[in-house]
């Protein structure tokens, strides 16, 4: 594969001026919204809210964002079930009770995998942390590479992996305006919707068939780190629009193997698109660009 750096510079900058809304109809009408964000719209409490995003985002992974998010909306606005959010009320109470809360709102996509996770990381928060996930921010001095380290030597479930840490991270601080030191070291946290659209916007070309493994995922970090850093941009603040691009136009392309994209139409970046095969899934990806 090859990497065309002008290319994802041009995409880029693009992105950002739509999403920031400064190209009229955004990234397919959306500006500047992200579902964890609408999770805590309206939220005053500063704490429900690092708590809702620390609970939840643990356990953001091979299930639909937006149905994740606004599951744990309806949780908080549940008076019944608010507490699930509070970590040192989850340790006061049993897995059985948990579940049975959490799963009140919907059945959750791994069950016991999920709630355990949950249950887990509330009673290391409890027991280490004051109930409260700021104070391992403020022993680790608010350094990113400090506070992964603290996450793998209490054993968190879920915060510590390669992209949920990051995203973590960039939705506290776009979310609650937290300062961390070195978050502009962070790679981009890569999921499906990242991966697609690092082809689609043609930061990455040529063939390729196989899984979206490690080092797919680290030449795409790398990648837009690398380009990134040229083009005077902070890597981390491309995460919300590709995610969007990918989300709500990119997987509508090339259905049945066609060359077309159904969503070319309103694309703020169509002409930069590249012609050919972009298939990304999370069984696995088909790029002939
Ligand atoms: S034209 Fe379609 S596939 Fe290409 S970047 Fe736009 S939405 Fe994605």
């Amino acid at each position: 594969m090859r990497v065309d750096k002008a290319a994802g510079t041009a995409a880029a900058k693009i992105l950002l001026q739509a999403y920031h809304g400064e190209i009229k109809g955004g990234i397919f009408g959306i500006i500047e919204s992200m579902p964890e964000a609408n999770a805590v719209e309206g939220i005053d409490n500063e704490q429900d809210k690092l708590n809702i995003i620390t609970a939840v985002v643990a356990i953001d992974y091979n299930r639909p964002a937006d149905l994740l998010w606004k599951w744990a909306r309806s949780l908080y606005d549940d008076t019944n079930t608010r507490w699930v959010f509070n970590f040192n009320m989850v340790k006061s109470t049993t897995r059985a009770d948990l579940s049975k809360a959490l799963q009140s709102k919907g059945k959750l996509r791994y069950g016991n995998k999920d709630v355990n996770w949950w249950y887990d990381n509330a009673l290391i928060l409890s027991n280490e942390f004051n109930g409260n996930p700021k104070s391992l921010f403020e022993r680790c001095e608010w350094d990113v590479f400090d506070i992964r380290d603290m996450l793998e030597e209490f054993y968190f479930y879920g915060l510590k992996g390669p992209k949920i840490f990051p995203l973590w991270i960039r939705m506290l601080r776009d979310i609650l305006d937290y300062e961390f030191k070195y978050f502009d070291k962070l790679p981009i946290p890569v999921d499906v919707h990242i991966a697609r659209a690092s082809f689609t916007t043609g930061l990455i070309r040529g063939q390729y068939q196989g899984k979206l493994s490690k080092n797919i995922k680290e030449l795409i970090q790398n990648q837009w780190k690398e380009m990134c850093s040229k083009a005077g941009i902070n890597h981390m603040d491309l995460d919300e629009p590709l995610w969007h691009l990918s989300k709500l136009g990119c997987s509508f392309r090339h259905k049945g193997g066609y060359t077309d994209c159904l969503r070319s139409g309103n694309c703020p970046i169509r002409e930069l698109c590249p012609k050919g095969i972009i298939r990304v899934s999370n069984s696995g990806i088909q790029i002939d660009t």
